[in-house]
């Protein structure tokens, strides 16, 4: 049989939205009623013209966005049903050990038959959008969602069986905002997640937020600001219980993502949907990012790709130092490197054992550097 077996690992793209963050840059289409139906077809589409053949092996799926919840019970049913027999294999069946299905959640679109469906269909951990529990941070995000959504909608989940659960929350904030970062805190680990992403926030040129920064009516957040409440949520989760595994990610033991956790290590993985990037081991290639331009390409039976780029001894030698670098299992430090590291080491920006470098906390807010002088060693070696 023709194609290409499909990695272990599938990332689905879902770009809808109710309506922009203030703060948000990502690839999304904002669509009042979401077309669902087309949307299904289109990734199905697009599995068939690009020659993707099951891999009864694979690992992960993750639908991601946007927001993936969008498509309603019904909608995230019919296409992770889709996915499994196109990528897995039509009749097999995966146990929720063998197959991570994760899908990204915003508060408001969580009903009780909603959770039902997603786990009638293998969903086995959710990514819930949070972001705060302020009222007037969330009405400052343009969040559609309040602290009273967030907490029925974590009863449900867990109600349906949904056992692996993540919190994003997003610290930094502007200094006009009236945010409390250490009752935020408290408040995601009252809900007793497994796991939380946290985010500081970027201020994007072309946002709502970029033009309020513009205009001179909100201010980034101090160097400070960041250092400090990165460095609180860290003492905070570890104390918790938490194992801080990757600069912005926080697991129960056993919980880390593992999804995520295969774009750490450089293995190959597929991107499906608009702006959806994938990596086979050796090209890197993404997708049209506008959703109507995607949505065509794949209904016409022609590949959604907007472009590729081949992954050099360079690009791989720099990827894997900084994706090592980023995680707590940390990066092979290579004789040449180790005066470089010794400054690192005695400033506590992190520790070498077993001739590995595993940064702390207070590294990982400066690992550019460190990556860039590291790589620059490697491509003279
Ligand atoms: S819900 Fe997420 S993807 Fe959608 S606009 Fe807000 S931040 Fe962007």
């Amino acid at each position: 049989m023709s194609g290409i077996l499909a990695p272990a690992h599938g990332y689905v793209h879902v770009p809808f939205c109710g309506r922009r963050c203030s703060y948000c840059d990502f690839s999304i289409a904002v669509r009042k009623d979401v077309p669902v139906r087309a949307f299904i077809d289109a990734i199905m589409a697009e599995i068939v013209t690009r020659g993707i053949q099951p891999n009864p092996t694979l690992r992960t799926i993750y639908l991601g966005g946007g927001t993936p919840s969008k498509l309603g019970g019904a909608g995230i049913a019919e296409l992770v049903a889709g996915l499994q027999s196109s990528l897995v294999g039509p009749g097999l069946s995966t146990s929720p050990q063998a197959l991570e299905i994760t899908i990204e959640v915003n508060p408001e679109d969580v009903s009780e038959g909603a959770c039902g469906e997603w786990v009638a269909a293998g969903v086995n951990r959710v990514s819930l959008g949070v972001q705060s529990f302020d009222p007037a941070v969330l009405q400052w995000m343009h969040r559609g969602h309040d602290a009273a959504m967030v907490e029925a909608a974590v009863g449900m989940l867990r109600q349906a069986g949904i056992a692996d659960l993540s919190l994003d929350l997003i610290f930094a904030l502007p200094p006009e905002l009236p945010r409390d970062w250490t009752r935020d805190l408290a408040q995601a680990l009252e809900l007793e997640p497994t796991h939380l992403s946290l985010y500081g926030l970027t201020v994007e040129p072309h946002t709502p937020l970029g033009r309020w920064r513009d205009r001179g009516t909100v201010h980034e957040a101090p160097e400070e600001r960041y250092e400090s409440e990165y460095l609180e949520a860290h003492r905070t989760l570890v104390q918790a219980g938490f194992e801080h595994y990757e600069v912005s990610n926080f697991g129960l033991p056993g919980r880390h993502s593992r999804h995520n956790s295969s774009y750490w290590t450089g293995v190959p993985y597929l991107g499906l949907g608009p702006s959806a990037h994938g990596f086979d081991g050796h090209v890197r290639r993404w997708n049209i990012g506008a959703y109507a331009a995607w949505e065509a390409a794949a209904r016409e039976g022609k590949d959604p790709l907007d472009g590729s780029e081949a992954i050099g001894t360079s690009e791989s030698t720099a990827e894997a130092v900084y994706l090592g670098l980023r995680t707590s299992d940390g990066l092979v430090i290579q004789q040449n490197e180790v005066k470089t590291v010794t400054s690192w080491i005695e400033q506590g920006w992190g520790t070498l054992s077993d001739g590995r470098l595993r940064l702390r906390p207070e590294g990982w807010l400066r690992l550019d550097s460190l990556a860039a002088a590291l790589t620059s060693l490697r491509s003279r070696s």
